[in-house]
């Protein structure tokens, strides 16, 4: 039997352990090892960066979130003027059996509000008028400016000599392209010659609706709202077609007295035609402007959403 010391055996178990630990490492177990960390370290990086960018990535979608989000209160459309067109001494076109276009854009301006308050929470509806009383075309601009407003909407009724002319168009501020549009402008400006003095009021920067030059003025017309006015004409288009209410035409543009000095996006609309007799026949209808104004309002209210989200 062999007696050996404390530290003669303490040094013995030492050199076991070694030996143990070396067998470990001697097998393959070394080189899988090996492999493993090889493998850890050459994906640590990837999975680091991967992990970044998906932090990134997601700050950088909570602040557009939230960016978005700040902007859609500030820009929520809250004030509409909605311009009923002539009124009083001015009755606008005239249709088979009396019928004044000054009423029918009355009665359709006045629904359209109403639909619009009772419909869509956070929108103040202004009207230019709401009784039978004639107002200048400067000063239903200047409504809609000193109120703030985020929309003008005019609304009136066409006319053409030719019955066959039939359905709903509108129009935007800018340069005509057609006789036809120039035609519809020439019109609605006419009702400034019923206005008193309107040759010295400096609002018109000296248009007279008499001259054919006087158009030119319209050319140096810079419109910073044409995209969003061409818009909203356009989502009150799909809206009566969708609802098949009436015919529709095309958004047309042309230089609008009642439109030039709105500082905001606006548009006229021409109902329909009091010369062509179907047309005529829904106008004057309660229903058919009911319907009207509920389509013009539903288009108002996806412009209003497409516009909270720009
Ligand atoms: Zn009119």
């Amino acid at each position: 039997m062999r007696v050996i010391s404390l530290r003669e055996w303490n040094d013995e178990q030492q050199v076991l352990k070694s030996k143990k630990l070396v067998g470990f490492f001697s097998s393959k177990r070394k080189i899988t090892l090996l492999i493993l960390l090889f493998i850890f370290f050459s994906i640590q990086p990837l999975f680091n960066k991967n992990h970044a960018s998906q932090a990134l990535m997601f700050t950088q979608k909570n602040t557009i979130s939230k960016s978005s989000f700040l902007q859609a209160g500030d820009k929520f459309i809250k004030t509409i003027v909605i311009d009923a067109g002539h009124g009083g001494k001015d009755p606008g076109c005239i249709g088979s059996g009396n019928v004044y276009e000054k009423d029918i854009a009355l009665d359709i301006a006045i629904k359209l509000g109403k639909y619009i308050e009772d419909s869509i929470k956070g929108v103040k509806v202004i009207y230019t008028r709401k009784t039978d009383k004639f107002i200048e075309l400067y000063q239903r601009a200047a409504i809609a400016n000193s109120n703030n407003a985020d929309i003008f909407i005019s609304i009136h009724c066409n006319y053409n000599p030719n019955p066959v002319f039939h359905g709903f168009e509108s129009y935007i501020m800018g340069t005509h392209k057609t006789v036809a549009n120039l035609a519809v402008s020439k019109r609605e400006n006419e009702s400034i010659l019923l206005e008193k003095d309107f040759n010295s009021n400096s609002e018109y920067e000296g248009f007279d609706p008499n001259s054919p030059e006087s158009d030119i003025i319209f050319s140096l017309y810079q419109n910073a709202f044409m995209e969003q006015s061409a818009k909203l004409a356009s989502s009150l288009h799909e809206s009566i077609k969708k609802n098949s209410v009436i015919h529709t035409k095309e958004v047309k543009q042309a230089g609008f007295l009642v439109l030039w000095k709105t500082a905001m996006p606006s548009m006229l609309v021409e109902t329909g035609f009091l010369s062509n007799s179907e047309d005529l026949n829904f106008l004057n209808s309660d229903e058919g402007r009911k319907k009207l104004a509920h389509s013009m309002m539903l288009g108002f209210k996806n412009y209003r959403n497409w516009y909270s989200k720009l």
